[in-house]
């Protein structure tokens, strides 16, 4: 089938839910993608920050390989290895004691919500709100869709279901103004990455935890993308100084394969059984390759490389920022980085990138994103900064 029949095909059997770039992708290796034409790109948005070591990397090849000749799923009846090993895996390299399996970043945050209610519930005369944050993002799920605090997601499905307060993001006084006797926990991403690569204060994690633990409510940390080294370390949390009590993930833990979790200390671990589950949470063969694709990952000590490769890569997008004028800002931490402008040529950058060989993430109207896989060599971070001033150039 040709690329035009491809994309005729998505027009009359697809819900149309995504305004998509007009490119097939068959194939990716690595930083690098085809299209159906047997074009090459530079993939510098990574399934949405979700192939941390890139596209098909051998180690997780070969866990899939294994694991779907030996068994491929089973209910959560039964104990199955491989989601044992990618468990403790995660215990041993988090501050958090027991995890729970799911299939993507809203279900973990919808589990992580769940525990905090079980705790409201148990240890705080029934409070079952969760203050959240505007501009963040925490899924697609009703639930999830109130306590994303953007009016664009929310408008289309209201009534919303209740128990979610959205307040100012870094600003730890609306935390405490929206703090009642019916809270049980604040849900924050330790940077907000759909909602603009928004990096707070170095000091705001610090005092919301110190504000959660004087009320006794949680602290949950949605690392659906700042987890799995995307920031620069494992967990977005480390650089902060700060211990979530409920941490969710999901997104670069699979590198590419569908998972998520979320993860208790083990004071709050309160779900008994029957209480919460999921038929495919935990399956073997996504779990083999989320657990191969950590170990490496741990292994090789990619958080560190996506740290200093991020900072060479934001060295180069500063002076391009000396460049253009147009230039507002260049923020982000580790590979999780944004480029803003003070004109809305997001979408026009993302296709004089696209036509040029370089996958980027049109972030806002004004802004883009760059996600690349944490194997991302120098090399190919100045290939990209090239293509992006051409590209540039065109918007000038
Ligand atoms: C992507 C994302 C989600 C939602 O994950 P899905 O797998 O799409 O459900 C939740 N939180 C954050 C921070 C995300 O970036």
């Amino acid at each position: 089938m040709s690329q035009s029949n491809w994309q005729e095909l998505e027009k009359k059997v697809f819900l149309q839910t995504i305004k998509r770039v007009s490119v097939t992708l068959v194939r990716g290796k690595g930083a690098e993608a085809w299209d159906d034409q047997g074009r090459e790109y530079l993939d510098f948005v990574s399934g949405w920050a979700t192939n941390s070591l890139g596209h098909c990397h051998p180690v997780v090849v070969k866990a899939l390989e294994e694991q779907a000749k030996t068994l491929i799923h089973t209910s959560s009846q039964f104990y199955t290895v491989p989601q044992l090993e990618l468990a403790q895996l995660l215990v041993e390299h988090s501050c958090l004691d027991r995890v729970f399996f799911c299939n993507s970043g809203a279900e973990a945050n919808e589990g992580a919500v769940k525990l905090a209610r079980r705790y409201g519930k148990l240890r705080l005369n029934g409070a079952y709100e969760v203050i959240t944050t505007y501009n963040s993002f925490h899924g697609r799920t009703l639930a999830m869709t109130a306590a994303t605090g953007q009016t664009k997601f929310q408008e289309p499905y209201t009534p919303l279901p209740v128990g979610f307060i959205n307040v100012e993001y870094n600003n730890i006084e609306a935390i405490k103004r929206a703090t009642s006797e019916k809270t049980c926990a604040v849900l924050l991403e330790p940077i907000q990455a759909e909602g603009g690569v928004n990096i707070p204060d170095d000091d705001y994690l610090r005092k919301v935890q110190s504000w959660c633990r004087e009320k006794s409510i949680l602290l949950i940390l949605d690392e659906v993308q700042t987890g799995a080294g995307r920031t620069g370390t494992l967990f977005a949390y480390e650089q902060y100084g700060v211990e979530p009590d409920i941490m969710a993930l999901a997104k670069g833990i699979g590198s590419g394969v569908p998972i998520g979790a979320f993860l208790a200390k083990e004071e709050y671990s309160l779900f008994s059984p029957g209480e919460h589950g999921s038929t495919y949470g935990g399956n073997p063969l996504v779990c083999a390759a989320a657990h191969a694709a950590l170990k490496y990952m741990i292994d090789h000590n990619l958080p560190a490389q996506a740290k200093r490769i991020g900072n060479y890569f934001m060295t180069q997008l500063e002076s391009l920022k000396q460049q253009f004028d147009f230039i507002t800002d260049v923020r982000g931490r580790g590979l999780l980085i944004a480029l803003e402008f003070s004109q809305e040529i997001g979408d026009k950058l993302q296709l004089a990138c696209l036509d040029r060989g370089l996958l980027v993430n049109r972030l806002k109207p004004n802004a883009v994103r760059f996600m690349p896989p944490l194997i991302i060599t120098e090399k190919e971070v100045d290939k990209a900064v090239g293509i992006l001033r051409d590209a540039l150039k065109e918007k000038a």
